[in-house]
């Protein structure tokens, strides 16, 4: 295969492929890429040499639509530059679109064909076309062909797939580094669709994070010091894991097992000799371990049974991990300020982590408005927005980037005329702010004279300075678990009742009611790996583990009760679904209560109302709840069954339809008789529009984040509720069973001026 020697005339090259060539090849291609002068037609030359095939294409993807040939070896290179195809159309565009391998015996037969006169490949009869894809996109399609009609053995359809993985990596380094000359980089405006999680406009610099890094070094000549850093990052992986193991989690050895169970998995599949066997034929070890994860995503492409996704799940996580060890990932940076954050997924901790580093807005591809991350960018005032797939790849760090959580859409390298426009949106904005800052010292006492308590929602010390901002009557939500997510852990007792007394000297007397420890599900303290349950939003969490381990429970009543120092104290507790757990819940307050001095002035135990449950026990309930606020997000996920954090979701069930509001006004006719408090502190609570409703239907409090207060008081003002009653009635009569009456009530508002 030397380039030296004269190659023979291709109608006697007649040799069967000979099997472990794949060396050869990848050793050339290592020296090409090393000189720094491996261009895209030496890669066609050395493919078509080293599998020995008449002739090689390389096409690449342009504007995601069509394919254009960049290079060829043994074709005509007069339409390198000229051939474009579209994707889906010919063999080549086939393999772009379906992401498969193609493997003719008879491509000019095959009834996808396209002849195209200018390549000159008349003389071809096989072909093999492999997808150059990265992290889900498809940048081209390179091909070997041959003038012998055969079907390519399944060890050069595996040299090819390398190669293409290997392509893959150069395009993608050519294009993140803007190096290229041949127009790889990424540089046309995208638009990204999506949902709003957290209002707001905000205009900046990309950061995107979690997108799989250009490999630095694909190739080399020492597979033995690969090796060796393989085994290396193995090691540091499996530390990194018993770390995770041995942090003590209040699940008992659950959670251990399951980590057990877990590393099992990924030790014991093989795929680490398949990793090693791709180092010993001239990959790094990040190329090699790459390749591994493509082929197991490539697998579980096709896989349907859900648990063998899972252990698949299990070793792909492990790559990952690996990839990190060995550097192929890389770290958070120390400060992000003014970047917009660009992720695939993204917890609490992590938004609270982010938000220190300084990100002024973020855009999450798998989030949903009513998921934690989402409330806590609420709460922060910080813009956020759920967008659709593939935007994370498609950013480079430092690219221009509009995120408009207003009209659910990210825009990444905006042209010049977009950025004027949302830039005199942006204006228009701050004069509705000032506005609604008129609204502040209001009270929100609606046109028929119905006084309306609005309440803010909040997490974090930092957060209480809305109290004046907004004119809010109070806290009616304050998440205890949102400052442990921050600190990494549960403050001990008198750093808990710090906190507490802190909240209460800010709030000046205006009411508070504390939710204790609500974490778990997606709320997870750093270290903890959750249950592994299924179902976690309706397994061990929240009061449920208060109970079990009623420790922790009556380690945070002791400091809410220490930190009230005599002060009024109103206490609920989430996600009860009995009464007897609210019972117990508040015997473990009478306990703590009886030993603390100065007992508190009042004392209030409350519920929050999230498991549809209890509303079939409400007599029992509101004989001992001093209050109840419902909690339409768990209530929502938990009524129709909707995870609320899966993005699909978001819209699919509405809060403005007939069991709700029939829910809704049969709660406020219990509540009203028996005399106990009711309010709504989800995040629907904070939306004008539903606002309206909830007064109307007799809820007269209401508790949201600070960015809501405001633009819900405009509405609440200017509304007639007496008014609005036999119009609510007349549209939950006529509209379908679990219909919507969003709407049509949104009609009747703009009608009469109000400002949803
Ligand atoms: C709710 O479930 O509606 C609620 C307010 O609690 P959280 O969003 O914190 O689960
Ligand atoms: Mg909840």
């Amino acid at each position: 295969m030397s380039s030296e020697a004269d190659p023979p005339p291709p109608k006697r090259r007649r040799r069967k492929p000979k099997f472990g060539d794949t060396r050869h090849l990848f050793a050339n291609l290592r020296d090409h890429l090393a000189s720094g002068t491996a261009s895209l037609p030496d890669i066609a030359k050395l493919v078509a040499e080293g599998l020995h095939a008449d002739a090689s294409v390389i096409y690449i993807t342009r504007a995601g639509e069509f394919l254009e040939l960049v290079a060829t070896f043994g074709l005509n290179v007069n339409a390198v530059g000229r051939t474009r195809l579209r994707v889906g159309e010919g063999i080549i565009g086939m393999a772009a679109s379906s992401g498969d391998v193609l493997n003719l015996a008879d491509a000019q037969n095959h009834p996808r064909y396209v002849y195209r006169a200018e390549i000159g490949e008349d003389a071809m009869a096989s072909m093999l076309a492999v997808p150059v894809k990265r992290a889900g996109r498809t940048l081209g399609v390179i091909s070997v062909m041959s003038r012998e009609a055969r079907v390519f053995a399944p060890v050069e359809v595996e040299s090819l797939a390398t190669v293409a993985m290997l392509l893959a990596e150069i395009l993608a380094k050519a294009g993140a580094t803007d190096v290229s000359e041949e127009g790889f980089s990424e540089t046309l405006p995208r638009r990204y669709a999506g949902h709003v999680l957290s209002s707001g406009i905000v205009r900046g610099k990309v950061l995107p994070y979690g997108a799989a890094q250009p490999i630095a070094k694909l190739l080399t000549d020492d597979p033995e010091a690969e090796l060796q850093r393989l085994d290396a990052a193995v090691e540091t992986a499996n530390r990194n894991l018993d770390g995770l193991i041995s942090a003590s989690l209040p699940g008992g050895n659950a959670p251990r097992d399951v980590l057990e169970a877990y590393r099992m998995v990924a030790q014991s599949s093989g795929w680490l000799t398949q990793v090693r066997e791709a180092i010993n034929d001239g990959l790094t070890a990040e190329t090699a371990v790459d390749k591994v994860s493509r082929n197991l995503r490539e697998r579980m492409r096709r896989i349907a049974d859900p648990y063998l996704r899972e252990r698949l799940a299990d070793i792909e996580d492990m790559v990952g991990q690996l990839m990190v060890a060995l550097g192929g990932m890389a770290p958070k940076p120390e400060r992000a300020d003014g970047y917009i954050l660009l992720v695939r997924r993204l917890g609490p901790a992590d938004l609270l982590d982010w938000h220190a580093r300084g990100i002024a807005g973020v855009a999450i591809e798998e989030a949903s408005p009513s998921g934690h991350a989402a409330i806590l960018a609420r709460a922060l005032g910080l813009p956020a927005l759920q967008v659709d797939r593939g935007a994370v790849e498609a950013a480079n760090e430092g690219d221009s980037v509009l995120l408009d959580a207003e009209g659910a859409t990210l825009i990444l390298r905006p042209e010049p005329e977009v950025i004027q426009v949302y830039d005199r949106a942006l204006a228009a904005r701050s004069v509705r702010a000032a506005a609604l800052a008129a609204y502040r010292d209001r009270p929100a006492i609606t046109k028929d004279g119905t006084e309306i308590s609005l309440m803010l929602n909040v997490g974090l010390a930092m957060e209480l300075d809305q109290l004046e901002r907004t004119g809010a009557d109070g806290i009616g939500l304050y998440r205890t678990e949102i400052a442990a997510l921050a600190a990494g852990g549960i403050p001990d007792v008198a750093g808990q009742a710090a906190e507490y007394a802190r909240v209460l000297d800010r709030a000046g007397g205006k009411r508070v009611q504390f939710r204790t420890l609500d974490l778990g599900a997606d709320k997870l303290l750093p270290g903890e790996a959750g249950q592994g349950e299924e179902n976690p939003a309706m397994g061990w969490r929240s009061l449920r583990v208060g109970l079990d381990r009623p420790a922790i429970l009556r380690r945070q009543l002791r400091a809410l009760l220490l930190g009230a120092q005599g002060r009024p104290l109103s206490i609920m507790f989430p996600m009860v679904a009995t009464v007897e757990e609210f019972r117990a819940a508040r015997d473990l307050l009478d306990a703590e209560a009886a030993r603390i001095r100065p007992a508190p002035e009042k004392l209030e135990a409350g519920t929050m109302l999230e498991v549809p449950a209890l509303l079939f026990q409400l007599p029992g309930l509101l004989a001992e709840a001093d209050f109840v606020s419902v909690g339409t997000n768990d209530l929502m996920q938990f009524l129709f069954a909707a995870d609320r954090g899966t993005p699909e979701l978001a819209d699919r069930y509405d809060t403005l339809s007939a069991p709700v509001l029939e829910m809704l006004e049969k709660l406020v006719t219990y509540c009203q008789e028996a005399g106990v408090p009711l309010s709504i502190c989800g995040e629907a609570a904070g939306r004008p529009l539903d606002a309206l409703a909830f007064a109307a239907l007799g809820v007269t409090t209401l508790s949201m984040s600070g960015n809501a207060i405001l633009p819900v008081k405009a509405v609440l003002v200017e509304a007639d509720l007496t008014a609005l009653r036999p119009v609510l009635r007349e549209l939950r009569r006529a509209g379908a069973a679990g219909g919507s009456i969003r709407e049509p009530l949104a009609v009747w508002a703009r009608e009469h001026n109000l400002a949803i």
